[in-house]
């Protein structure tokens, strides 16, 4: 059995820079069973899907009446570093964000006062070493939400 994995996608709209990051859960699935891990990726993809369209039209739109494409810049599928992306979402975050050896989209991402205390947490995470991070992060100044934001439909 596959356990459920938290999954962070990063966002970027043009022409203006808006950034949006989103954290979903990708439910637990046999590795056995080629099906039930293609529902767990659809569970998340249609959960990050629904997080963008009502960001964009009730948080970014109201705000720029730009016309805006957006392109995914960054996904994380560890735990990332720092307390905050672990929280609840709804609000606005500095994250940095490093590029690693496996190419785009994959990314390394978190919270951390410094880009020297984001790189330092780096180095005392082996699973984080494993995703190979390469210098230097840079800061994105991200709306954050998560598919566990959902207190006014309860
Ligand atoms: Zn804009």
């Amino acid at each position: 059995m596959g356990a459920a994995i938290s999954i962070f996608r990063l966002f970027t709209y043009r022409p203006c820079g808006h950034e949006l990051l989103v954290r979903v859960l990708r439910p637990a699935a046999s590795n056995a069973v080629q099906g039930a891990l293609d529902d767990a990726d659809r569970a998340a993809d249609s959960a990050t899907e629904r997080l963008r369209t009502e960001w964009e039209r009730d948080g970014l739109a109201p705000e720029c009446p730009e016309r805006h494409t957006s392109d995914l810049v960054a996904e994380m599928q560890e735990a990332p570093v720092g307390e905050a992306l672990y929280g609840p979402g709804g609000r606005r975050l500095g994250v940095w964000a490093a590029a690693t050896e496996y190419g785009s989209p994959w990314m390394v991402l978190g919270t951390a006062p410094t880009e020297a205390e984001f790189w330092q947490q780096v180095r005392e995470d082996p699973d984080l070493l494993g995703l190979g991070p390469l210098a230097p992060a840079e800061l994105h100044h991200v709306h954050f939400l998560t598919d566990e934001d959902r207190d006014e439909d309860a």
